[in-house]
C-alpha cells in the first residue's frame, strides 16, 4: 500500500473530473427529439426492440439466446424511462426544493424488468410484440437475475421506500454500495446450506449507468495534525495513508405512472491511479495487483450477517466508502455551486437506515470544518438538522459499535470529531443531571467496556434531528428500554413510523389476479390510495365474491406449484392449507417453534393417537438463509430439511402433511409464495422483532396470521380484528416478567407431554438415521438455554394452530377473514409510512 505523500493533491477533495464543466452545455434543435418517446403502437415497440437486438447485442432475432432478447427488452424499456428521468433531474435542479438522501447499506430491489413496464403502463404493448416475434415475456421476466444487494428486511425496506417517494414525487436520491457479489445463493447439500457466489452481474447488467466522470476520492488512514492556514488560523488537518476511488452507478426509481423518475445511486471501489502507478513504476507487478486488489475489495462482497453485525474492518470500510461518497456528491454535485452551507437543513434530510452510515456524521462534520472552514458550533448546528435516524432492532448484539482502536486507525479525525461531540455532549447532560456519574458512563457515545469503543446508535441519536422506531411496539420499547436516558434527555426527539411495503410490487406484481379481482370490485386507484381497499369490507358477505377470491387464491397455489416444480422438483398440493414461514433464519424469528409444530403432528399421526384421515391437509413452506458463520442457524435449517426429508416419505402420513424448503428465498420468490398462502407464521418471540415486513406483505394478499404480539402484529391485528387473526404466546411484559424470575426451559418440557416427545424424537434420531448426534446441538439449546423461549410458548402455538385447522374447515368463514385481511391492511403501504415520515421527521415543505 502506498503513502500518500505531501506534494500529491488533497485526497479529500473531489477528484478534478468531477467538477462540473463550465462551458455552456451543447444544444440542438433535435436534441429533445433523441430521447425515446414511449411507443403508442405495438410496431413502435418492435421495431425499437429490434433495433436494440440487432445493433445493442449484435445478433439477429433468429440466432439470439433468451439473454439477448432479455438485455434488449431491457434496454428498450429503459429508453422509454430516459426522457422522464432527464426530466426529473431538469425540474429538480430548477427547483431546488428539499429533497431526502436516504442511506442504506443495502437495497434489496428484486427484478426490475416487470417494475418498470408496471410504472410505464407497457406491459400489454411490450407482451403484444414480443408473442409476434415468437417470444413470451415471462420468459424474459425470467430470465432476470435479481440484484441481491441485501440481507432481508432492512434492505428490502429501502427498496419499498425509494419506490413510494418516486410514486408519490418526492425527490429523493438513494445511496449505497454496488457489491459486485450480493447475498449469496443458498444451495442444500444433504440438507445442509452450502453458500455459492452470487454473481448477479455475469450475464450483463441493463439497468445501470456508470458514471466514472463523477468518481470520488476517499480516504483512509494515517494521521492528523495542527497547521495554520492562509488565514492564519489553526486547523486540524488530516493526512492518510491511502485512498480509494467511488465509481458512481446510477439505477433508475420509476415512479407509478407519474412521470417521475427518481435515482438509486450506488457505489463501486476501484483502485486510483496514484495508488497503482507506483508501485508499477517501482516495477513489482504482482504487488500492483494486489493492492488493486485490496481497493476493490471495498465493494466486492455483502455482508452476509443480518441483526448481528461483526466488527470487521472492511465493513467499516464499506460504510465509510458509501457514506462519504454520499455527501460529498451531494454538496458538490446536487447543490448549485454558490450554495450558502447554512441553508443545507432547507436543502436536505440525510435518513439514516440503521446505524450503518452513521459514520456519516462527523464526516458531514469533517466536510464543514476542515474544507469548508466553517465554525465548529456552526457546523453542528447544520448537521444536528440534517439527519435523521431509523433504528431497526432491540437486539442489544445488533447495536453497533466499532473499536476506538480500529476506527482511529482507519479514520482518525472522525475519531477526533466524534470524541468532541461526545464531551460537549457530556458537557450539557452535566448540566441538566449534575455530576450524576453512572447516568454519564450510561450515556457515553464512548463504551469503555468490554473494550473502548463507539457506540453508534448513541452517536446517531445524539446528532439525528429524530429518532424513530418502525412499529408502535417497537418505538415503545425503544423509548423505555433501549435508550430511556436519551428519550428523558430529548424528550421531543423520538417518535415512530410504523414500516410499509409497496403495493405495487407486492400486490399487483406479485398477484396479478388478485389485482384484477380488486380494480374489478372497487375501480382503479387503490394502488396509490391503499386505504380505498377497505371498499372491499362489504364483499367478504358476497358469496360470489368469496368463490373468486378462493378462485384467486387456488390459481396462485397452482402457479407456485409450476415454479417449485421446475426450480426444485417438488410441488405444492391445491387442497392443502398452505402454511408459510418465509424470513431470513435467526433464532429469536423461531422457525424452530414452527418445526416443533410439525414434529407433534407428525408424532401423532406415526403413533395412532390421531387418525390421519382427521388431520387438516397443510403444506408447510420454509425460506430461509442463515448467516454462514451463524451455526445454531444452520443446525436449524439441517434439521428443517431433516424434518421434511422423514415426513414426506412416510406412507403413514398419506401425504396429509408435506415440509418444502426451496433454498435461496429472495425476493423473486417471496413474489409467488406470498399470494399463495393461506397461513403466515409471524411467531417471534414478543418484544423481539422490531416490526416485521413480510407479515404485511401476507395479509395483503389474503393470509391470516398466527403471530404473537409484536413488532407490527400488532398493529395487523387491531386493524384486521381479533377474529381475523390467530394470536398466541406471552405479551412482552410476561416475556420480561418470566426472564427476571429466571426461566427454565427443561421445566416446561417436564410439564409438556407432547412437548417431551416432540423434543424425545428429535433427540431420539428419528430424523438422523438413528444418529442421536446431529442434532443434540439443537435440542440442547433448546433445553437448556433457549434464550428465545420457544418452550415457553410451544403450549399456546399448539393450541392456536389447532384453532386454525378448526377455522380452515370452514371454508366460508376462512375466506371472510381472508378477505377482511386484504380490505383492512391498507395502511401498511409504504406510502403511508413515507407521508408519516414526512410529517414526522423530515418537515418537508409540500413542494416536493
Ligand atoms: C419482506 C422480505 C423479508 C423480510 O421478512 P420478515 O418476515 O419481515 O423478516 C426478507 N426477505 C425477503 C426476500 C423479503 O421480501
Amino acid at each position: 500500500m502506498t503513502v500518500v505523500t505531501e506534494t500529491s493533491t488533497p485526497v479529500s477533495e473531489t477528484a478534478p473530473d468531477a467538477t462540473p464543466s463550465a462551458p455552456p452545455a451543447p444544444t440542438h434543435p433535435l436534441a429533445l427529439a433523441t430521447v425515446t418517446a414511449p411507443p403508442t403502437s405495438v410496431d413502435g415497440f418492435v421495431r425499437e426492440f429490434l433495433r436494440e437486438l440487432n445493433f445493442g447485442q449484435g445478433v439477429s432475432l433468429q440466432a439470439s439466446t433468451v439473454n439477448d432478447q432479455y438485455l434488449a427488452l431491457a434496454r428498450t424499456v429503459r429508453h422509454y424511462l430516459m426522457a422522464r428521468w432527464s426530466e426529473t433531474l431538469r425540474r429538480q435542479r430548477e427547483t431546488q426544493s428539499k429533497g431526502v438522501a436516504y442511506l442504506s447499506a443495502e437495497y434489496l430491489l428484486g427484478r426490475q424488468l416487470g417494475n418498470a413496464l408496471l410504472a410505464t403502463d407497457l406491459t400489454e404493448i411490450v407482451a403484444d410484440g414480443l408473442s409476434q416475434c415468437g417470444i413470451e415475456l415471462a420468459d424474459l421476466r425470467a430470465q432476470e437475475v435479481e440484484p441481491g444487494l441485501g440481507n432481508g428486511g432492512l434492505g428490502r425496506l429501502a427498496a419499498c421506500f425509494i419506490d413510494s417517494l418516486a410514486t408519490m414525487s418526492v425527490p429523493c436520491i438513494g445511496y449505497g454500495i454496488r457489491y459486485e457479489y450480493g447475498i449469496f445463493r443458498q444451495t442444500f447439500v444433504e440438507g445442509r446450506q452450502v453458500e455459492q457466489p452470487d454473481s448477479w452481474l455475469a450475464l450483463g447488467a441493463p439497468w445501470e449507468f456508470p458514471h466514472p466522470e463523477n468518481a470520488r476520492r476517499i480516504s483512509f488512514g494515517g494521521s492528523v495534525a495542527d497547521h495554520t492556514d492562509d488565514d492564519g488560523v489553526v486547523r486540524r488537518r488530516w493526512t492518510p495513508a491511502w485512498d480509494v476511488n467511488a465509481l458512481p452507478y446510477n439505477y433508475m426509481v420509476p415512479g407509478y405512472r407519474n412521470g417521475r423518475v427518481n435515482t438509486l445511486r450506488l457505489w463501486r471501489a476501484q483502485a486510483t491511479d496514484a495508488f497503482d502507478l507506483k508501485i508499477f513504476n517501482s516495477g513489482d507487478y504482482e504487488e500492483a495487483v494486489r493492492a488493486q486488489t485490496f481497493a476493490e475489495n471495498i465493494s466486492k462482497v455483502l455482508y452476509p450477517e443480518d441483526s448481528t453485525p461483526q466488527g470487521k474492518e472492511l465493513r467499516l470500510q464499506q460504510q465509510y466508502f458509501f457514506v462519504a461518497a454520499s455527501i460529498g456528491d451531494f454538496i458538490d454535485q446536487q447543490l448549485p455551486e454558490d450554495f450558502d452551507l447554512a441553508q443545507l437543513p432547507e436543502r436536505i434530510i440525510f435518513q439514516l437506515n440503521d446505524t450503518h452510515p452513521v459514520i456519516g456524521v462527523p464526516e458531514l462534520m469533517r466536510v464543514l470544518v476542515d474544507e469548508k472552514r466553517l465554525e465548529w458550533g456552526a457546523a453542528w448546528e447544520i448537521t444536528k438538522k440534517c439527519f435523521a435516524y431509523t433504528c431497526h432492532t432491540l437486539l442489544p448484539e445488533a447495536l453497533e459499535v466499532w473499536s476506538v482502536d480500529l476506527l482511529g486507525r482507519l479514520l482518525p479525525r472522525h475519531l477526533e470529531i466524534i470524541y468532541r461531540i461526545n464531551e460537549e455532549f457530556l458537557a450539557e447532560v452535566r448540566e441538566r443531571f449534575g455530576d450524576d456519574e453512572l447516568r454519564i458512563r450510561r450515556m457515553s457515545i464512548i463504551a469503555e467496556h468490554p473494550e473502548r469503543s463507539v457506540r453508534m446508535a448513541y452517536l446517531a441519536t445524539v446528532a439525528g434531528a429524530k429518532v424513530n422506531g418502525v412499529a408502535e411496539l417497537h418505538s415503545q420499547l425503544l423509548r423505555d428500554k433501549v435508550l430511556p436516558d436519551f428519550h428523558e434527555f430529548y424528550p421531543g426527539k423520538f417518535t415512530n413510523v410504523t414500516n410499509g411495503i409497496t403495493p405495487r410490487r407486492f400486490v399487483r406484481l406479485a398477484n396479478p389476479s388478485l389485482s384484477e379481482l380488486i380494480t374489478d370490485t372497487i375501480g382503479v386507484g387503490w394502488l396509490t390510495d391503499l386505504e380505498r381497499l377497505r371498499g372491499l369490507e362489504p364483499f367478504a358477505e358476497d358469496e360470489e365474491f368469496r368463490a373468486r377470491f378462493r378462485a384467486v387464491k387456488a390459481g396462485n397455489k397452482r402457479r407456485l406449484d409450476a415454479v417449485l416444480r421446475e426450480r426444485d422438483g417438488v410441488g405444492v398440493h391445491d387442497d392443502h392449507l398452505l402454511d408459510v414461514m418465509v424470513k431470513r433464519l435467526h433464532e429469536y424469528k423461531r422457525q424452530s417453534l414452527k418445526l416443533l409444530h410439525i414434529v407433534t403432528t407428525y408424532d401423532k399421526i406415526v403413533s395412532g393417537e390421531v387418525d390421519v384421515a382427521d388431520v387438516t391437509p397443510r403444506t408447510v413452506i420454509f425460506g430461509a438463509k442463515a448467516a454462514p458463520g451463524y451455526k445454531m442457524a444452520k443446525e436449524i435449517i439441517h434439521l428443517i430439511n431433516a424434518v421434511g426429508e422423514t415426513v414426506n416419505n412416510d406412507p403413514r402420513v398419506q401425504d396429509r402433511l408435506k415440509v418444502i424448503f426451496p433454498p435461496n428465498y429472495n425476493v423473486t420468490l417471496a413474489e409467488k409464495v406470498i399470494p399463495a398462502a393461506d397461513l403466515s407464521e409471524q411467531i417471534s418471540l414478543a418484544g423481539k422483532e422490531a416490526s416485521g415486513t413480510g407479515n404485511m406483505k401476507f395479509a395483503l394478499n389474503g393470509a391470516l396470521t398466527i403471530g404473537t404480539d409484536d413488532g407490527a402484529n400488532v398493529e395487523i391485528r387491531q386493524l384486521v380484528g381479533d377474529d381475523n387473526f390467530f394470536l398466541f404466546g406471552m405479551l412482552e411484559p410476561e416475556v420480561e416478567d418470566l426472564q427476571t424470575r429466571g426461566y427454565v426451559p427443561s421445566s416446561f418440557y417436564e410439564a409438556d407431554a407432547d412437548l417431551r416427545r416432540a423434543i424425545d424424537l428429535i433427540a431420539s434420531g428419528a430424523f438422523s438415521g438413528g444418529d442421536r448426534a446431529t442434532f443434540e446441538p439443537v435440542v440442547s439449546n433448546l433445553l437448556y438455554e433457549d434464550r428465545f423461549m420457544v418452550l415457553a410458548d410451544y403450549a399456546a402455538y399448539i393450541e392456536a394452530q389447532a384453532a386454525v385447522d378448526a377455522a380452515y374447515a370452514d371454508t366460508e368463514r376462512w375466506t371472510r377473514a381472508a378477505i377482511l385481511n386484504v380490505a383492512r391492511s391498507g395502511f401498511f403501504s409504504s406510502d403511508r409510512s413515507m407521508r408519516d415520515y414526512i410529517d414526522r421527521i423530515w418537515a418537508t415543505p409540500p413542494s416536493f
